[in-house]
């Protein structure tokens, strides 16, 4: 099995993947409620810019603008039957930048979730997922990319159909979860619940992990929970940066530089293997990543206090893997919403 990240994960011990694909892309003009994914077409020259600002700030990998791009999500701006070609134009644009890089740079196409509810709870069935992501994964591959890289996924199901879609285009993948509600994802998953997971597909992923969520300090704390299920697997940790706040009418991360760039030495030591960051994550903070993944070598694994010390206190008590309280009412009222 060779494929452009397991040859890099044999050579290097910590990958610096990239930032943030819609804080970059509202920087370059694109209005709340655009669908990102037209600009694979309608703007080329903004994809290019956006990938380019990664591998320029040192990324070994970096994600395709294809997030929204199942045709569940196409369809809310009417280009549903539009998958085959957004898709392909989103790693084409990416295949093109990592190519003229001069080192190995993965190309790694993006699939969000398609927001759809799956059966019993909702109407979308298990085969109809399977078919989307195999629509979209057929896609990213025709246009050149590496491996498929799944993100921000709160529910088992759609892990699961996605690993299904992706086995029938027969490309190698990443998953990663948002565990965004007290530790867990919002449909109550918890960093031992993916661990275990992805350990039962018949299709399991190169690596996996977390990604965006709330702050930097919960998601390292969500990367120790997967290392102490005694996991082989390499794992991912793209924390946003810093916190999402509501300022002037749009939202902004307060994470500096500097403070993402410790969060990066500390996601290694905790244990992950590929380090990036999500939300609010600009080509300057990933300089910073790079520089500190460069200077030192893993270390020990940080204590919480250490964590919170470092990158500010937890947005909750606990990581919700304990006996405490399952956030039972959220859980219900999201099943009839
Ligand atoms: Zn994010």
């Amino acid at each position: 099995m060779t494929n452009a990240l397991t040859r890099l994960l044999t050579t290097k011990d910590t990958l610096l993947a990239d930032g943030a694909t819609g804080t970059n892309l509202f920087a370059m003009g694109l209005q709340s409620g655009d669908a990102p994914e037209l600009w694979n077409a309608d703007a080329p020259e903004k994809i290019t810019a956006l990938y380019q600002g990664a591998v320029d700030a040192g990324s070994d990998l970096f994600l395709t603008n294809t997030f929204g791009g199942t045709a569940a999500r196409l369809k809310l701006h009417e280009a549903q039957n539009r998958v085959g070609e957004l898709n392909r134009l989103g790693a084409e644009i990416g295949r093109e930048v990592a190519d003229k890089s001069g080192r190995e740079v993965v190309v790694a196409g993006s699939v969000g979730p398609t927001g759809e509810i799956f059966e019993p709870v909702g109407t979308f069935s298990h085969a109809e997922a399977v078919e989307m992501f195999h629509e979209q994964a057929d896609a990213l591959k025709a246009g050149g990319a590496d491996v498929l890289w799944l993100e921000t996924i709160s529910a088992p199901e759609e892990f699961r159909a996605a690993a299904d879609g992706f086995a029938l285009a027969d490309m190698p993948w990443c998953g990663t979860m948002s565990f965004d509600t007290a530790g867990r994802t919002m449909m109550g998953v918890t960093s031992s619940d993916l661990a275990q997971l992805v350990e039962t597909l018949p299709n399991p992923p190169i690596a996996f992990g977390a990604n965006c969520g709330t702050g930097a300090s919960d998601i390292l704390r969500t990367v120790l929970g997967f290392v102490a299920q005694g996991t082989e697997r390499p794992i991912i940790s793209k924390g946003n940066a810093g916190i999402p706040k509501y300022v002037d009418g749009h939202i902004h991360y307060d994470g500096t530089p500097e403070l993402m760039g410790q969060y990066a030495g500390m996601a290694r030591d905790a244990g992950a293997r590929i380090v990036g960051g999500c939300c609010g994550t600009m080509p300057e903070h990933l300089r910073h990543m790079r520089a500190i993944l460069d200077q030192g070598t893993r270390g020990a694994p940080p204590t919480l206090d250490q964590i919170t010390a470092a990158l500010g206190p937890f947005t909750s008590a606990s990581d919700g893997t304990g006996d405490e309280a399952v956030p039972e009412r959220r859980m219900r009222r999201r099943r009839r919403a």
